[in-house]
């Protein structure tokens, strides 16, 4: 089975994790310090905070932006579930916004459209948390815009990523939000295995986070409310978590941080490699924005099911049964049950729906031979 995505894993990976394991530190050491100053640096972001996931970094994240009870969170449907039950984990009530049909991210005009109903009703959103879709920035500019008329804070899940650009400058810059979180899953653009990162420019909001990583307990005086009791003393200040990342997978990632260019031009070598391949076919390949270079996490195509014979289920399994690992990015998030049950008269979302019904991701990694996307082609032009 060709995967859709894939870590690579070198040989001075395998010696950064080894190192770790033979030194005094295997958590609370030097190495989470260290991967969070390259990937700060590689931003241009004042703060890094790592974390043992980019779910349990949108959580802190909007912890820290103030979201609770009584307010909404409001997000793309063409994500994972991560982007919308950190709301839920709030204790917010989470809505989704249509997509754009071009670049199948968070729709500015769907966005507008529903903060003018929203602010007529009274129910306008804290923060809203647009998806960098497949690696594509979302058009943060205007979104930016919005959120000063109407009051919104924004997250971006910069999951898929890290190493691409909005508008020449990196991704994770926070220049038009007040967090940016990336995922260091195994399939995404570089690799802790598990672990996550929430970046932002805003000291209040790092210090906060910081705090709630690490069950909310400081030792530091001058964040107590009351004198220490001795050396020993650490005081709990807010009800926190235990989301830290281990020096291991710390060490990884700054070994992972070295490659991260090159994995970016590779994915977007396989990414016009396939656009040729795929021209002749009745496919609709990805689109990009040119304010954007993305990070090209995923490569999704869109089947013309009006030009051929075969339902999406059909060109699917097909595939799979060729050996070819595709899988759909995303079902959307208002059509699973638990999100019905929970908000039972959600609006339909027309281009999100009509983008599921259509897309398939196909194999799209650094290690992707050639010869392995050629398999992938002729095994599409047959499932077709
Ligand atoms: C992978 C992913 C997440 C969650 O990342 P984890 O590190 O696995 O918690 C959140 N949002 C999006 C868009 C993702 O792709």
């Amino acid at each position: 089975m060709i995967p859709y995505g894939r870590q690579e894993i070198t040989q001075a990976d395998i010696d950064a994790v080894l190192n770790v394991l033979q030194s005094d530190f295997l958590t609370q050491g030097p190495m989470v310090p260290r991967f969070e100053k390259a990937v700060a640096e590689y931003c241009g972001i004042s703060h890094a905070l790592a974390v043992n996931s980019a779910t349990s970094a949108l959580h802190i994240a909007c912890l820290a932006l103030g979201l609770g009870p009584g307010d909404w969170l409001w997000t793309s449907p063409i994500t994972f579930v991560a982007s919308a039950n950190c709301g839920l984990y709030c204790g917010a009530r989470v809505d989704f916004v249509d997509i754009d049909p071009l670049t199948y991210n968070l729709s500015v005009e769907a966005l507008e459209q529903k903060l003018v109903h929203a602010e007529k009703a009274g129910c306008l959103p804290k923060v809203v948390v647009p998806v960098h879709l497949c690696g594509q920035p979302c058009n943060m500019q205007a979104i930016h815009e919005l959120s000063k008329r109407y009051g919104f804070k924004i997250i971006e899940d910069a999951s898929h990523a890290i190493g691409g650009k909005y508008r020449g400058e990196p991704i994770g810059n926070c220049r038009y939000s007040d967090i940016t979180v990336f995922s260091f899953h195994p399939v995404k653009i570089i690799t802790t295995a598990e672990g996550g990162m929430a970046l932002t420019n805003n000291a209040a909001l790092a210090e906060k986070m910081n705090l709630l990583r690490s069950h909310g307990i400081t030792r530091d005086a001058a964040l107590m409310t009351h004198e220490p009791d001795g050396p020993w003393y650490y005081q709990q200040t807010d009800l926190g978590f235990n989301y830290r990342m281990t020096e291991l997978q710390a060490a990884l990632g700054v070994s992972q941080m070295y490659r991260l260019d090159e994995y970016v031009t590779r994915r977007h070598q396989l990414a016009e490699r396939y656009n040729r391949l795929l021209a002749e076919l009745p496919v609709t390949t990805p689109w990009q924005h040119p304010d954007g270079y993305s990070g090209l996490h995923l490569y999704v195509i869109r089947l013309k099911l009006n030009a051929i014979d075969k339902t999406h289920r059909q060109v699917f399994e097909s595939l799979r049964q060729q050996k070819i690992g595709v899988n759909v990015h995303y079902i959307p998030v208002h059509t699973q049950p638990y999100y019905r049950d929970l908000c039972p008269d959600t609006d339909a979302l027309a281009e999100s729906e009509s983008y599921y019904a259509e897309a398939i991701s196909l194999p799209m990694y650094p290690g992707l031979a050639e010869h392995e996307q050629d398999a992938v082609v002729s095994a599409l032009r047959a499932a077709l």
